[in-house]
């Protein structure tokens, strides 16, 4: 037998193929409620008993490393984007297919709609949660998980149980970033306290808005819910084009194709709907949203060209006029004022010291007008604040090991092995295991217990 033939023959049969991560189901996939991928990360991080944090720095980050500069930073200070539009999205979801097998992730987040929904304002930077669904399955053993709807800006309440969605937590009033180190599902990454809760509890959440207020406001959770079940039976990319398009038949049906009578019927600026009208541009998404509530056709009607052929626009006093800020008048800034403000804030002993963005804040001027103004003392200003931040990173490295030692001797006086997962449980600040030399801690705390002579459990 030729050698080749015998590598053939021995070659593993496909269904014996075994992937790195257990191959977990996505939830939802064709439905209003589809899961996100961010809740996917998080429930394959639960099932291997490890903080979402550890699964995505060891065994995502170096599939995606080459792509992110070698780190995780840039995801970290913007994990809203992992269930967006772009490459970050892309990445995770493709690092996720090559871990656990599993097939189309990308269903998950928004990137089959990339042509569609410009990503500005498209995502809310915190968690969102609707506690009636969490409990429901909680109560039904049916999987808790968190649907991509809820992480979109525009939607604000549950379409299934028509409460709004809570973004702080109601036990320690904190926001949750869309992926933590901690997260798990269902659960405050903060406090660790389940998010859950009865209609009762609720106390009808959206008594403060009126009946045509919720009205809309579960309409648009509708709409887009439906927008998002379409996805997977999407047969050809949405394109800039075809939105375009569509466009242009509501325009001839309500004002008979005068741009400028339907930008006026719809309070809006006349130019924009005319780059809108030529696929030149794209409102955002809750623009968008916005205008088919008042021509009281769904995002798939809108997109799929099913125009009532009499079109009775819903009033706006509603959702409110989409442009209603008016533009600021140009501020007259006094300089000798702003120049003693930065004096102050420079020579004052305050602990912490002020970042730039937050002296911008106080003094209600942009932060890169001051700079223009005034750059040394703005980088004065933001080298006192990275001394502070040098310094307290360093404290923080020694407590997380100091935390590391009692960790490791508590999880070996119970008889548990400390693995990095047990100790992270263990550790006010988990996050800094990233750090090399905390890691070594775990080590070095080992070596320790091994040289007093005693029994180790087994890892
Ligand atoms: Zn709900
Ligand atoms: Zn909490």
């Amino acid at each position: 037998m030729k050698t080749n033939q015998l590598y053939h023959d021995l070659e593993l049969p496909s269904h014996l193929c075994r992937s790195r991560l257990f191959c977990i189901e996505p939830v939802g996939i064709g439905t209003q409620l589809t899961e996100s991928l961010i809740s996917l990360t998080v429930r394959l991080a639960e099932a291997h008993c490890l903080p979402p944090g550890m699964l995505m720095e060891k065994e995502v980050a170096p599939i995606i490393a080459r792509t992110h500069g070698g780190n995780l930073h840039k995801i970290y200070s913007h994990t809203a984007a992992l269930n967006s539009t772009g490459v970050m999205a892309l990445n995770l979801a493709s690092a996720l297919e090559k871990l656990s097998g599993q097939k189309n992730l990308h269903l998950l987040t928004l990137a089959p709609w990339s042509e569609l929904m410009p990503s500005r304002k498209l995502l809310r930077r915190d968690r969102a949660w609707c506690p009636v669904c969490y409990e429901n399955w909680y109560t039904t053993k049916n999987v808790i998980y968190e649907p991509l709807l809820w992480s979109l800006e525009v939607v604000k309440a549950c379409p299934s149980h028509r409460c709004l969605l809570l973004e702080s937590c109601p036990y320690c009033h904190q926001k949750n970033l869309p992926l933590a180190w901690n997260s798990r599902p269902g659960y405050c990454s903060k406090c660790q306290e389940w998010l859950g809760s009865l209609p009762s509890n609720l106390a009808e959440n959206l008594k403060n808005f009126s009946e045509d207020e919720s009205k809309a406001l579960i309409w648009i959770a509708d709409s887009v819910g439906d927008l998002l079940a379409s996805t997977p039976y999407l047969t050809s990319p949405v394109t800039k084009d075809s939105f375009a398009q569509a466009f242009r038949a509501h325009i001839n049906l309500v004002s008979n194709g005068n741009i400028a009578e339907f930008a006026r019927q719809l309070q809006l600026p006349k130019n924009t709907v005319w780059l809108w009208c030529n696929g030149r541009n794209l409102p955002q998404l809750d623009t968008w949203v916005h205008i088919c509530y008042r021509l009281n056709s769904s995002l798939i009607d809108f997109l799929t060209q099913r125009p009532e052929q009499d079109i009775c626009l819903t009033p706006v006093k509603v959702l409110g006029p989409l442009h209603s800020k008016p533009r600021a008048e140009p501020r007259v800034i006094d300089t000798d004022h702003l120049e003693q403000q930065l004096e102050i804030i420079l020579l004052n002993h305050e602990c912490p010291p002020p970042p730039m963005e937050e002296v911008a804040r106080r003094l209600e001027i942009h932060r890169e007008t001051i700079f223009r103004l005034f750059p040394e003392m703005c980088r004065a200003i933001s080298a006192k604040y990275d001394q502070f931040q040098k310094i307290r990173h360093h404290r923080e490295i020694e407590q997380s090991r100091k935390e590391i030692n009692q960790a490791v001797l508590k999880l070996y006086s119970e008889g548990l092995y400390p693995s990095e997962g047990q100790v992270a449980q263990l550790m006010s600040k988990p996050g800094y295991l990233r750090y090399k030399q905390v890691r070594a801690a775990i080590k070095e705390a080992k070596l320790e217990f091994n040289t007093q002579g005693r029994n180790l459990p087994n890892s």
